[in-house]
């Protein structure tokens, strides 16, 4: 019965197989995480929202090695002061016995943070004053050590990812990077719906610092100008900097009033010195040293917005309860036919195509493979329910699974090329604080009577792609 013209859409039958969960919830083993598809799927939004945003804040993401030789864990302080939460792990090597070269060390450790790498990157290229800030970003794996009793669900696990992000900067660049920074973070909160959220200045130590007063009183006047340009409110903690530099702490309030650590702005004075990074800066300009003249050491920044990709999952599972946004959504659309009429059965499998975003096959017997997709084609998640079931059996499941949008096809769309949707599931998530935005675009898409009457709203079948269309660009 299949349309062979379409043969990427879900089977049927893997819809009404037993149901465990609602929402993406992936389980852990170990601190380790398995994620199934759904979770994978938000997963991947997240990650790809980042990337599309990274071309406008002039990030470039990178890729760096997992394991690295232990005297580069020397270099960078690691292997002195964090090895006990660091994996280890035996090379070939210095015996020669099996069968690496003799000389060579056999001790790596697997990173449990990206900075170093970074640090190798930026000094394998020689960088001229005109060319900072230098801004790397990097979604590779982390691994930490951490003992089973801290693990707890997403929140922590030995291996996760970060939204990494480090700058390399001139002294002088440092409010710019910080305001731009302290901008990415306001937008990603107000696009996810979370807040409100305090910023807290940690400044410089009483002893122990690492550089000169000067370079602490510059770097931290830049800070609280950044800060003051937010417009928002913010809090000092004197003397809680670490001791190679200044931080701006994220932290999200909750319901109970409760503040949780969201994000860090970190900068360093530490290991740009360790690795000895250079820049080449000519005479006149402000940060030409003339003690090392032509050269000058970057400041370090390091950013996370999300931080651990993981960690921030959770918090989503959270905040929207299995009611995912249709951007974010696992699950955002399925077509249940009311019988299974050939005619209603192939209007939805062409329905389904339709909506999805799918290219057809080349109709003309031979089995051509459709021209292929670009990233600026839209593409959804459609399933498809053309089981013997009854409607109501249909409905109430795909209630249960929290479609964010059910459509319903019968013989009569069949021939006046419309269908109906129940659009309650999409109205039930939290997109926007209050969900003004997504009522405004329902109200304007799909008129007044739709919020009125969200459970029989009719479409016209090619009215279908341009809306959800729509919910993908608002983030809605
Ligand atoms: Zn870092």
């Amino acid at each position: 019965m299949a349309n062979p013209n379409l043969p990427y859409l879900r089977p049927t039958t893997e819809l009404w197989e037993p149901l465990r969960s609602s929402s993406p919830r992936p389980s852990t083993a170990l601190g380790l995480l398995f994620s199934s598809q759904n979770g994978t799927h938000v997963i991947n939004k997240l990650t790809n929202f980042l990337r599309t945003q990274y071309l406008q804040y002039g990030f470039r993401e990178v890729l760096t090695p997992t394991i690295y030789k232990k005297s580069l864990w020397e270099i960078s302080g690691h292997w002195q002061n964090y090895k006990d939460d660091m994996y280890e792990v035996t090379g070939r090597g210095a015996t020669g016995e099996s069968g690496g070269e003799i000389g060579e060390e056999e001790s790596y450790g697997l990173k449990p943070m990206n900075c170093p790498g970074h640090c190798l990157l930026f000094k394998s290229q020689n960088h001229s004053y005109r060319e900072l800030p230098v801004r790397y970003a990097d979604f590779s794996p982390l691994h930490r050590n951490e003992v089973s009793g801290s693990l707890t669900g997403l929140t922590r696990v030995r291996r996760f990812h970060q939204d990494d992000g480090h700058i390399f900067c001139r002294p002088q660049q440092i409010k710019g990077e910080i305001a731009s920074a302290l901008g990415f973070v306001e937008m990603a909160m107000n696009t996810f719906g979370l807040g409100p959220y305090r910023l807290v200045l940690s400044t410089r130590p009483e002893s122990d610092y690492i550089g000169t007063l000067d370079m602490w009183d510059n770097a931290e006047s830049q800070l609280r100008e950044a800060l003051d340009s937010t417009g928002q409110e913010w809090t000092l903690n004197e003397g809680d900097g670490a001791f190679y530099g200044p931080k701006i702490d994220i932290q999200q309030r909750d319901s109970a009033g409760k503040y949780h650590q969201l994000s860090t702005i970190q900068l360093d004075m530490n290991l740009p010195q360790r690795f000895g990074l250079e820049y080449q800066v000519a005479e006149g300009e402000e940060d030409y040293n003339p003690e090392t003249p032509g050269v000058a050491t970057p400041i370090l920044i390091h950013r996370a917005i999300f931080g651990s990709l993981e960690r921030f999952l959770a918090l989503l599972i959270e905040q929207h309860g299995g009611h995912w946004p249709f951007w974010l959504s696992p699950r955002q659309a399925i077509i249940l036919t009311v019988n299974q009429d050939e005619a209603v059965l192939r209007h939805a499998e062409e329905a389904a195509a339709k909506f999805s975003g799918f290219r057809l096959l080349a109709n003309d017997g031979t089995s051509k493979p459709p021209r292929p997709l670009s990233s600026v084609d839209p593409t959804f998640l459609v399933d498809l329910d053309t089981s013997a079931q009854t409607l109501g059996k249909k409905i109430q499941r795909a209630k249960q699974m929290k479609y964010n949008l059910i459509f319903i096809l019968g013989p009569r769309d069949v021939a006046d090329g419309g269908i109906s949707v129940d659009i309650t599931g999409q109205l039930q998530s939290k997109t926007d604080i209050g969900g003004q935005e997504l009522q405004k675009l329902v109200q304007s898409q799909l008129g007044e009577s739709a919020l009125k009457n969200p459970k029989a709203v009719k479409l016209k079948l090619e009215e279908v792609h341009p809306l959800l269309v729509e919910f993908e660009k608002n983030f809605l």
